[in-house]
């Protein structure tokens, strides 16, 4: 049995919610239990709209959607917009297209980018349209004597805050500093008859030694300090709530289990625990993510949005990381196992692996650009070449025009040469995202050939004199089109050793004075004349893929160049 309620709360709650005739239970039974299996969890991800999408949050929606529906949950998209001097116009539209981008599409809220489409039982979902429910359970609270209006200006809090500095005791509104915790009814009657605007706080026990204990899901067995602070929950003027507030009540409506957010939220967890306990609802499972962070110099730091071009969603596709690419980077900094479960499942979707919230890092991890590559490269290395095809001419309109008219002016070569090397047993890993194709796959392309060479010239190995490179291309336009590789390959070890060329490096480190130089020194010159590079993938496939005419012109052009270059 609940104690009555002292009638002077009452009356004061009627004076400052006279508008307000709902109550808790009202708001409780519109939004009942959800109908979910046992042990589904509720999650959600709840952005402020600040117009920037950070890669972090792409890792925390992932996470929070795959734990909701690997336990046949539910995950929201909540959008937390109470506080209105950060907000961006068009923010809400960013945020649902990056998710829906990366296959994070939510079950409720915004489920589309199209205006109006919040979807789901539990709306509204977006926090300002939410003001009657928040001001219902703040009246709840003062009713019962557990929040409190006060009127105290910013002169007198900024003045409370310097004696406390000079005291040496702790900052903030508590105890015996609060001077509107224990104001008389007849006082809060006469500033708001004078028409003052109050926030409403939270009435905290003071002093108190207590502790709150909860098990955090990434972080574990925790031990913090229970909140002393008579901390605001609903703003002046527009009687928006804080974060705290907003998001106790939300997530009690919402039925939401599980929250998964940044841990820059862990401090103030006690006085989230405190709301819930106050409003009398059941306390979620808490999950604090660390952030994902960088090396600087000697210290670590979190991905800084200002600082950092990698912070920001828009960087991967400019770069044309697929998004499979980044999601399974993400994947393996959320679950470092993941990386094992790959390479034992290599054509696996991602999305059959287990995020576990318990085998998450506790402190952050860092992003690690290289090792982003090596996943990217492993990903597309999965890709058919209709797939690269279509991925690299949707990134190259919108960045390399140039590329993508070369694309669409002859799809079949392009996809003659997204096949090289990649239906054998170890396809070719040298693309890390799409905006690496001009360099591995350029020279294939006559224009882009052209314009390297003009540019740079033929890198042939210093060591072999002109007269070999300009025989060794001359013998090379007798190239027969239906040989075989081995054919081939065994005809220039041959062409090599009869021409003063060891036959094999083994061959040639026992003696290299009495050789021209080896059988890769051969096929490097033909490499460089054919693709202007020194790397590339296999001769054999490259002259397939560009076709009899090209290799005659590439032989012609390089061989007038190393008459005029050459020593
Ligand atoms: N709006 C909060 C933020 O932007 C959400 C934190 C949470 O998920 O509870 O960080």
């Amino acid at each position: 049995m609940s104690s009555p309620l002292n009638p002077e709360h009452v009356e004061l709650a009627v004076l400052l919610f006279p508008h307000i005739t709902k109550t808790v239970e009202d708001w409780l039974a519109k939004y009942p239990p959800r109908q979910l299996p046992d042990g589904a969890k509720v999650t959600r991800f709840a952005p402020s709209p600040t117009g920037f999408v950070h890669i972090g949050s792409i890792m925390t929606s992932m996470v929070s959607r795959r734990v909701a529906h690997q336990s046949g949950g539910v995950f929201i998209l909540r959008i937390e917009d109470t506080d209105k001097k950060r907000e961006q116009d068009g923010s809400v539209e960013a945020i649902v297209r990056n998710m829906i981008n990366f296959g994070l599409a939510p079950d409720e809220g915004f489920v589309q980018v199209e205006p109006d489409l919040e979807r789901g039982a539990y709306a509204p979902y977006t926090q300002s349209e939410r003001g009657e429910i928040y001001e219902t359970f703040a009246k709840y609270l003062v009713e019962r004597g557990l929040a409190y209006p006060c009127f105290a200006t910013e002169e007198e809090l900024d003045r409370n805050r310097k004696l406390q500095e000079a005291q040496r005791v702790k900052p903030g509104y508590y105890g015996n500093w609060a001077k509107w915790r224990t104001a008389s009814l007849d006082d809060v009657k006469a500033k708001l008859a004078a028409g003052e605007k109050a926030v409403i706080r939270i009435r905290a026990p003071y002093p108190s030694e207590a502790r709150v204990r909860f098990t955090d899901a990434v972080k574990g067995d925790l031990d913090l300090p229970a909140n002393d602070q008579d901390m605001v929950l609903l703003k002046s003027g527009n009687r928006l709530p804080t974060y705290h507030f907003a998001h106790v009540v939300d997530d009690t409506l919402m039925r939401v289990n599980l929250v998964t957010r940044g841990d820059e939220w862990l401090p103030s967890a006690p006085l989230h625990v405190q709301i819930f306990e106050y409003l009398n609802q059941p306390i979620p499972t808490y999950a604090h993510l660390a952030p994902i962070a960088k090396q600087d110099g000697a210290s670590k730091r979190k991905l800084s949005k200002r600082k950092d071009p990698e912070a920001n969603v828009a960087y991967y596709y400019e770069l044309g990381y697929p998004v499979q690419a980044v999601t399974e980077y993400l994947l393996n900094l959320a679950n470092s196992d993941f990386y094992d479960w790959r390479k034992a499942n290599p054509m696996t979707p991602n999305t059959e692996f287990e995020v576990r919230l318990d085998k998450m890092q506790v402190s952050s991890g860092l992003f690690d650009p290289v090792k982003l590559n090596d996943i990217s490269k492993d990903v597309v290395a999965t890709y058919t070449a209709e797939q690269v095809y279509d991925y690299v001419l949707a990134w190259a309109e919108q960045y390399e025009p140039t590329l993508a008219d070369l694309l669409k002016a002859d799809p079949a070569f392009a996809l003659r040469v997204f096949n090289v090397e990649r239906t054998g047993d170890q396809p070719r890993k040298d693309i890390v995202n799409w905006s690496d194709v001009h360099r591995a796959c350029g020279f294939f392309f006559d224009s882009l050939y052209d314009a390297a060479i003009t540019g740079g010239g033929y890198p042939f190995p210093a060591t072999i004199a002109r007269a070999d490179v300009v025989a060794i291309l001359e013998h090379m336009t007798g190239f027969d089109m239906a040989q075989t590789k081995d054919d081939f390959i065994a005809g220039m070890r041959a062409y090599a050793e009869t021409n003063g060329f060891a036959r094999d490096m083994k061959t040639f480190k026992k003696d290299p004075a009495s050789f021209k130089g080896h059988f890769g020194d051969v096929m490097m010159v033909v490499r460089v004349a054919l693709s202007g590079k020194t790397n590339t993938p296999d001769l054999y496939e490259i002259i397939h893929a560009i076709g009899r005419e090209a290799l005659l012109a590439r032989l012609n052009r390089a061989t007038s160049w190393a008459q005029e270059n050459l020593a």
